[in-house]
């Protein structure tokens, strides 16, 4: 293909496609029936990501969505109540779930400005032992946030916190390993003291499908429950895992090459008129632009009628399938556009 008529996407980086070695990787696949337990390579999958982020088990699940849910459902009762972001995809794009099939009722606070849930603000909401409440289970964290990593000290503060007030304590690490990167430490660090976490493969990991939920042995046996009602069973899912385990094995260092294309992509926008005084924001794998609604939309307009794509909401994001031509690209048709 001309790659000055391909597509730049940076809409997200779930719009990766399986490389030639994760093809591969999935072909060669050893498989069996999951709900059996008996297949090998699911096993390896969950195996792994227990033993390298610190946790008794596993459980491979079709999406990150599911994930949570599953989470939810293990950790909360009907009646029970759940804290989160108002912007936390748990509580604000998994279609209420938790409620819905879960009879759980979320209590979203603000994120803070470095994607953290303010403790003090945590303890104001919490209910007491009273027949008028719903009983408050659950903290949950997002790591990272709308691409910001939570300090780690601030990590620490919220276990701490949690044990301290009886709360269980969830993580969403759908880009845990982002975290990891712009930290600068083992995936393992991030997500300690948490009693569980959930891990996207498809974002920025760029496998086609699947995260992994991890916790103790008994929360996963649970959870295992859960995602079989739910229909998140599969059978020869090794074919899927081939592809989650090739993308730890090859994918994780390189998110740093879409941190520092995101840095780039930033400053290269941020010198243009368009975007004086206002600099776009840039978190990890994600710019986020700062313009005028109207603009906005002009911009990205001005930018597909040249094969490039950027998140509606003026999110755009670095991934597997987005190289420095890419991003070279994006800042010379952003240099001709005029609002
Ligand atoms: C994408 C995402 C999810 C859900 O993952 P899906 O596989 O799309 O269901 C959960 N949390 C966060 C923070 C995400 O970005």
């Amino acid at each position: 293909m001309n790659p000055e008529r391909s597509v730049v996407d940076l809409r997200s980086d779930t719009v990766t496609r399986p490389t030639a070695a994760m093809r591969e990787a999935m072909l060669r696949a050893e498989v069996g029936d999951d709900v059996y337990g008996e297949d090998p390579t699911v096993r390896a999958l969950e195996a792994r990501l227990a033993d390298e982020l610190g946790f008794g088990a596993g459980l491979f699940v079709p999406s990150g969505t599911q994930s949570n849910l599953l989470a939810l459902l293990t950790h909360c009762q009907r009646g029970e109540e759940y804290i989160a972001g108002q912007d936390a995809h748990c509580y604000r794009y998994e279609a209420g779930g938790a409620a819905v099939l879960g009879g759980i009722q979320p209590q979203p606070i603000p994120f803070a400005a470095d994607g953290s849930l303010d403790l003090d603000q945590v303890a104001g909401v919490i209910k007491p032992d009273d027949p008028h409440f719903a009983r408050t289970r659950l903290l949950c964290l997002e790591n990272t946030q709308a691409g910001r990593a939570l300090p780690l000290d601030y990590l620490d503060a919220a276990v701490a916190f949690a044990a301290e007030r009886g709360l269980g304590l969830h993580l969403d690490g759908a880009r845990l390993y982002n975290a990891a990167i712009a930290c600068a430490v083992p995936a393992r660090r991030v997500a300690r003291g948490f009693d569980s976490v959930s891990v996207c493969l498809s974002k920025g990991l760029g496998a086609p499908v699947g995260s992994v939920l991890l916790g103790s042995e008994a929360f996963i046996g649970s959870a295992r429950r859960w995602r079989k009602m739910l229909g998140g069973g599969l059978r020869q899912a090794g074919i899927l895992a081939a592809a989650g385990l090739h993308a730890l094995d090859h994918h994780v260092e390189r998110l740093a090459d879409d941190h520092a294309r995101a840095r780039r992509l930033a400053d290269g926008l941020a010198a243009l008129p368009v975007f004086e005084g206002r600099p776009p924001r840039c978190a990890t794998s994600m710019v986020f632009l700062d313009l005028p609604g109207a603009t906005r939309a002009a911009f990205a307009r001005h930018l597909a009628g040249q094969g490039i794509l950027i998140g509606g909401t003026g999110r755009l994001v670095l991934h597997l399938d987005v190289d420095d031509a890419g991003v070279e690209r994006l800042l010379a048709a952003a240099a001709g556009f005029s609002a």
